[in-house]
């Protein structure tokens, strides 16, 4: 039977029917609308609508934050403040007749990979996206690590570098606040004005991660050791990544990972020095191919039916 998922993000609600083979057969978007009751009834339409003339098993939601996976709960969610505390299996399966369950994003676009996507041959993945934010998930033996209470698989906040640049999470020096395209920006930001005769440092507004991305592909010399410094970030955490998971495939996603070698490279050079072999050997690097898709295929992948079982089956 097919399933539907839903991507709750910060600014658009994307639902789509998806077939057990990973085909997508109907989608909406509609904005978000950050207000307890709206954001509610707008994700039950969105539901509602997508699934209209489609026979349904289930929908699983994927949503920023931390998740009370038992209680199918978002304890917190710094970007979409009013979905926390709301029992959403309850509220949205009372206004659709739906079973309705609760992922992270990163967790769940980590399941559309490993199903349909980049990972989809492996049994072992760990999938990165590196976006505004930097969000993971593992799945090992072909199963979703979302540890005790579903918060595992974090992996945006390692601490990288102790003392290093504060993170939304409160902590400092995270990946996420060093291999972000926000944090690209921010050091860009930095070494702007330490250069100001580079092409970085004559640009007429605060860098953006798409500016730096940009200027190095032009041969901007500042440019370019901002994304060798992000991919060396990057490369520590990946090479922890290898030594904890031993996954067979590291897919990594999100818009900074558009840069490619220029990040990839000295990440690549940073795993192979600081991870154990034959793991650093054996592991691959690859992109993830479902893009913006993987959270709402993913999400279906993780609808369950009344019998408690994944409506899509797990592979
Ligand atoms: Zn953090």
């Amino acid at each position: 039977m097919n399933a539907v998922g839903v991507d709750v993000g910060g600014t658009k609600i994307a639902a789509g029917v998806v077939s057990p083979e990973g085909k997508l057969l109907n989608e909406v978007r509609y904005p978000t609308e950050n207000l307890r009751e709206s954001l509610l009834s707008t994700i039950a339409e969105a539901i509602l609508e997508v699934q209209r003339g489609h026979e349904i098993g289930g929908v699983c939601l994927a949503t920023p934050g931390y998740i009370l996976a038992s209680e199918n709960k978002i304890l917190s969610a710094a970007n979409l403040e009013a979905i926390e505390g709301i029992p959403l299996k309850e509220e949205l399966g009372g206004r659709t007749g739906l079973g309705v369950t609760v992922e992270n994003d990163a967790n769940a676009a980590a399941w559309g990979e490993f199903r349909f996507g980049a990972g989809q041959d492996v049994d072992n993945l760990v999938f990165v996206t590196l976006g505004t934010g930097v969000g993971g998930g593992v799945i090992s033996h072909g199963v979703l690590l979302r540890g005790a209470h579903g918060m595992g698989g974090e992996l945006g906040h390692i601490t990288i570098q102790p003392g290093g640049p504060r993170c939304g999470c409160g902590n400092r020096g995270c990946l996420e606040a060093l291999a972000s395209g926000t944090a690209i920006g921010r050091r860009a930001g930095e070494v702007a004005s330490e250069h100001p005769d580079s092409a970085l440092g004559s640009l007429a507004s605060a860098p953006l991660g798409e500016d730096v991305l940009g200027l190095a592909r032009q041969g901007d010399g500042a440019a370019l050791e901002v994304l060798r410094e992000a991919g060396t970030w990057l490369g520590i955490g990946l090479a922890m990544f290898v030594n904890v998971f031993d996954p067979e495939v590291i897919a990594i996603g999100g818009g900074v990972s558009e840069a490619g070698d220029l990040m990839l490279e000295p990440a690549r050079r940073e795993l192979r020095l600081r991870s154990c072999s034959p793991a650093r050997d054996l592991v691959e690097i690859r992109g993830a191919t479902l893009r913006a898709k993987s959270g709402m295929l993913g999400a279906a992948a993780l609808a369950r039916g009344e019998d408690g079982e994944y409506v899509l089956g797990a592979s």
